[in-house]
């Protein structure tokens, strides 16, 4: 099932009128500063919990975005006061010359430019990154064992993750930021191997509560194990304190520090407690939909109008409608909540 375009949310426009200037907000006042561009919905991997191990139906070529059309939707929704933007997928290292798209966007001036990659291409690629101004990278990595992290990710090797952390670091960029998704009975026996890792090597693990955004649906509440436990299991061997506020800090990570000053770990509690007041962010999919949450029933297609001669006043109008439709919350812990027609590596995690 194809995503529904979707037109303003009806019940909240008729009661607010939504700016056409100032900040990019939505209709509960929450300012976006943070775009997720996905390059491509193509992965070289297989992760269980995202893509289907077979029969993958990519997208065609024609319905991507070229660079020029992605630097041009970046460059609007900079101008609206969008600050931070990350590449995602998809796994964005397969897309030919993503240096160049890199080069692009470091031109317009974002203050943040980042990467989520599954590390397979980064060993190669990243003294280019970082020539073209990629500031950071997140490595995913689900498992510290060999054997379960081929079958977890289905394809790829363990090894070649980790010396594309060590490489990216070598090329200058600051310690990597290593994504876990816990998945209890398959890999939450190694959450304390996982913050000894962070401990070691300095590299913030994120611990990430598995989504129900896997293609092979085989996703279940019993299977989260929550950001909760996976602290106070961390806790009792080596304490933590926070580190950061949600009031004030609308990264999705909430971050404690070791109490022995040996770095820190962060926990991703999309599912146990949501963070969607302080949600700063807005998606653009590799074939050009704006999506304003994960979640997201509906998209704004922003392919059309770029390829119609709109202009940039038109761009930012979309982006402006597609910011103001958010709903207040994700909804997965509602009776109703149905998952997106989309999964994660369509969508840009
Ligand atoms: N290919 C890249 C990678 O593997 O990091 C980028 C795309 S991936 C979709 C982005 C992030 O989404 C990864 O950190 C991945 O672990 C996470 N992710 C994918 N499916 C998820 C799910 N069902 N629940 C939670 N996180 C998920």
């Amino acid at each position: 099932m194809r995503p529904v375009p979707i037109a303003l949310s009806p019940q909240r426009t008729a009661a607010l009128a939504m700016p056409t200037t100032g900040p990019l907000v939505d209709s509960f006042g929450r300012v976006h500063t943070d775009l997720r561009i996905s390059v491509t919905d193509r992965c070289n991997l297989r992760c269980v919990y995202c893509m289907p191990e077979e029969g993958v139906a990519w997208l065609p070529r024609a319905e991507i975005l070229t660079f020029e059309e992605i630097e041009r939707v970046a460059s609007v929704a900079h101008e609206l006061g969008v600050d931070s933007v990350r590449l995602t997928g998809g796994e964005p290292l397969v897309r030919a010359d993503v240096t160049d798209l890199v080069a692009r966007l470091g031109r317009i001036g974002f203050s943040d430019l980042s990467m989520t990659t599954n590390g397979t291409g980064l060993a190669r690629l990243a003294p280019a990154l970082v020539a073209a101004g990629l500031k950071r990278v997140n490595v995913s990595c689900d498992s510290l064992k060999p054997e379960r992290f081929a079958s977890i990710r289905r394809r790829g090797a363990l090894a070649t993750v980790l010396e594309a952390m060590d490489a990216a670091e070598a090329a200058g960029l600051p310690a990597v930021k290593v994504n876990v998704v816990v998945i209890a009975g398959v890999n939450d026996d190694e959450i304390l191997d996982l913050a000894a890792f962070s401990r070691d090597t300095g590299r913030i693990v994120r611990f990430i509560e598995f989504m129900p955004l896997d293609a092979d649906e085989t996703w279940e509440r019993a299977k989260v194990v929550p950001g909760e436990e996976i602290l106070a299991r961390i806790n009792d061997v080596w304490p933590l304190e926070p580190a950061s506020e949600r009031a004030v800090d609308p990264a999705p990570a909430d971050r404690y520090r070791f109490l022995d000053g040996r770095g820190e770990i962060g926990v991703i509690t999309s599912v146990s407690r949501a963070f969607c007041g302080s949600c700063n962010r807005l998606r653009l999919t590799a074939d050009g939909a704006i999506r304003n949450c994960l979640f997201a029933i509906g998209e704004h297609p922003v392919r059309d109008l770029l390829r119609s001669g709109a202009s940039d006043a038109e761009l930012a109008l979309l982006v402006r409608q597609a910011v103001w439709a958010k709903r207040a919350g994700h909804g997965i812990n509602d009776p109703s909540f149905l998952r997106p027609a989309r999964s994660m590596s369509m969508i840009g995690g």
